[in-house]
């Protein structure tokens, strides 16, 4: 696929795996995958399984994610996880501000902005997540939603920061429900973060900042989402952890 920027297909795995699995699994993608030198390929194993799949993903074409990361660095912050420590494993990407954390663990813009700050100073790449209700959707206040997610949890990033970050649109409503955006409704909420970014950072920081979707993504409905010009990527969750499907994504991608 022929794309203004490179493609990043990122698998969260959530609370999902054991260690056991998760070493499974990506010996699997490694051995599937191998060839695939045209989209960065993302695994974002629970905490418990980055060491091992760490050692795995090591000299192959994956990389690995976390799915959180502390405000801070170390210290007294009990059941957290400082930047350190996940870089001594490797860990290049980490989720941030998923729908399922605003939502059960109440993490604030704010919050997610300072997360993103420490991920940049500490050399790890945020994945930083943002999306909308269907009450919202229905509400009509799908863009204002975003528009205020993607200047709060950006917030106080300078223009590199910015244009390294990636960011995901994942309607709440389409992810593990199995509905799906239409590729123009994701393609429309797409290039209207892209028109927030020109307005926060300029047209050149915005054109390079790559912008996934998240929702339901699978084999049969990602060629047609990855091809809409705004569409940089996906982030997948059920999907991702099964090879089979993981893999179909990716080859649909390229
Ligand atoms: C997600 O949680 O990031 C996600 C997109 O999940 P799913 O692919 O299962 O909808």
């Amino acid at each position: 696929m022929d794309k203004e920027r490179k493609l990043i297909v990122a698998g969260n795995w959530k609370s999902n795996k054991t260690n056991s699995e998760a070493v499974a699994l990506v010996a699997d993608l490694i051995r599937e995958l191998a060839p695939v030198k045209e989209v960065d390929v993302v695994v974002c194993p629970a905490f418990t399984a980055l060491s091992d799949v760490s050692k795995l993903v090591l000299g192959s074409n994956l990389r690995l994610g976390a799915q959180n990361l502390s405000d801070s660095g170390y210290g007294a912050f009990t059941g957290e996880i400082a930047p350190g420590m996940l870089r001594e494993l490797s860990v290049r990407y980490v989720i941030l501000g998923h729908s399922e954390r605003r939502q059960f663990q109440k993490e604030s813009d704010a919050l997610v902005a300072k997360k993103a700050a420490n991920a940049h100073a500490n050399n790890l790449i945020p994945i930083v997540c943002v999306g909308e209700t269907l009450a919202e959707r229905e509400a009509g206040i799908t863009e204002k939603v975003v528009e205020g997610q993607v200047r709060g949890s950006l917030s106080g990033l300078s223009a590199e920061q910015v244009e390294s970050t990636v960011l995901a649109y994942e309607p709440v409503w389409a992810i593990g429900t199995g509905k799906t955006a239409t590729s123009a409704q994701a393609q429309e909420v797409h290039a209207f973060i892209r028109k927030v970014l020109v307005s926060l950072q300029g047209e050149a920081v915005a054109r390079r900042v790559r912008i996934q979707y998240g929702g339901s993504v699978k084999g049969s409905n990602a060629r047609e989402l990855l091809q809409q010009p705004d569409i940089d990527g996906a982030l997948v969750g059920g999907a991702s952890l099964e090879s089979k499907n993981f893999v179909e994504i990716i080859k649909n991608a390229i």
